[in-house]
């Protein structure tokens, strides 16, 4: 089994961020086609225990003390499962034990579950959530995300509005787009529904890594622009396009083997990354040999570019 606690990885939103992986497996409550962790094995919307909550705590404070011993800074502990974090019933209780170490904490959430009371109450816990508004229209919301069947999509996008209105802390949307869609009609309703949200942010993003289908691909620069145009002008400069990979560090302690399989379950790395965490480890590609031959990892071509991914199928 994989580490819960992972990095800190570079992220396009957050600086560095120590990743927790609060969820076992790929549980989640979509299985959207461009997912960068493969397709959802397990399709819930109903929260449960993982991990012992303090245990999980323990694990993170360990990996602070062992990163202020390198001289290492973070800037947030994020949890970003390979499945959607509210699914996991402690994660309020988690968030919280590390805020009073002092640590900021984020969580990036698909938002599906905020319609319930003791969701938005746990994550009203982090000082930063970042929620998902892929699509507002029913028939492209399953087809992009296609979500658990007890799932709709006006409850969920009731549930982030509320939970806006009553969050202190900042709240950030992402917005995936993808290739060979229509977003002629989408793009306005995703800006009035953003509006209404009202986020301190609202990101646009494009697939950069391997998604879950082999047919997703980036949108054109046509439908990008669209859509950005139709944000901006309700958010104005609140929205912002993020097309580049991550640029910067990935940190692995301990064994190798083990740290590169926590980062891939979550966060796919380019080759020249993975060197370069192999490099600053004293290491050689014989681990990533191993990974694949062990049928854990796989390395894949997306977008002409090499990358090493965990294998989920
Ligand atoms: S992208 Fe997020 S919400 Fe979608 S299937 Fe993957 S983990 Fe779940």
């Amino acid at each position: 089994m994989s580490e819960p606690v992972f990095g800190p990885v570079p992220s396009r939103r957050l600086g560095r961020s120590l990743g927790v992986n609060n969820v076992i497996g790929k549980t989640c409550s979509y299985n959207c086609i461009y997912c960068q962790a493969g397709r959802t094995q397990e399709l819930t919307i109903k929260r449960r225990k993982f991990y012992d909550p303090e245990w999980l705590v323990d694990k993170v404070l360990y990996r602070i003390s062992e990163l202020e011993r390198n001289g290492e800074e973070i800037d947030y502990v994020t949890f970003v499962p390979n499945g959607e974090p509210s699914l996991d019933i402690n994660i309020g209780r988690e968030a919280q034990a590390i805020k009073e170490a002092g640590l900021r904490t984020a969580v990036i959430s698909n938002g599906s579950l905020l319609w319930m009371e003791d969701v938005r109450s746990d994550l009203s816990v982090f000082d930063l959530v970042s929620v998902k508004v892929d699509a507002v229209t029913p028939r492209l919301w399953r087809m992009i995300n296609r979500p658990h069947p007890d799932l709709e999509i006006k409850k969920i996008i009731e549930g982030i509005k509320q939970f806006s209105n009553e969050y202190r802390g900042v709240l950030i949307t992402e917005t995936m787009l993808l290739g060979n869609i229509d977003y002629s009609l989408e793009a306005r309703r995703i800006a009035e529904t953003l509006r209404t949200i009202d986020p301190a942010k609202a990101y646009i993003l494009t697939p950069v890594r391997p998604p879950a289908e082999s047919f997703v691909k980036p949108p054109s620069t046509h439908t990008l622009l669209m859509v950005y145009e139709e944000i901006r002008a309700v958010l104005g400069d609140r929205v912002i396009v993020l097309q580049k990979p991550e640029e910067g560090e990935f940190t692995a302690l301990g064994d190798l083997e083990k740290e590169i399989l926590s980062i891939i379950s979550v966060h796919p790395l380019r080759i020249d990354q993975v060197r370069e965490i192999i490099r600053k480890h004293g290491g050689t590609m014989d681990v990533i040999h191993k990974l694949v031959e062990k049928g854990l990892a796989e390395i894949v071509v997306y977008n002409g570019r090499e990358y090493i991914v965990r294998r989920t199928r």
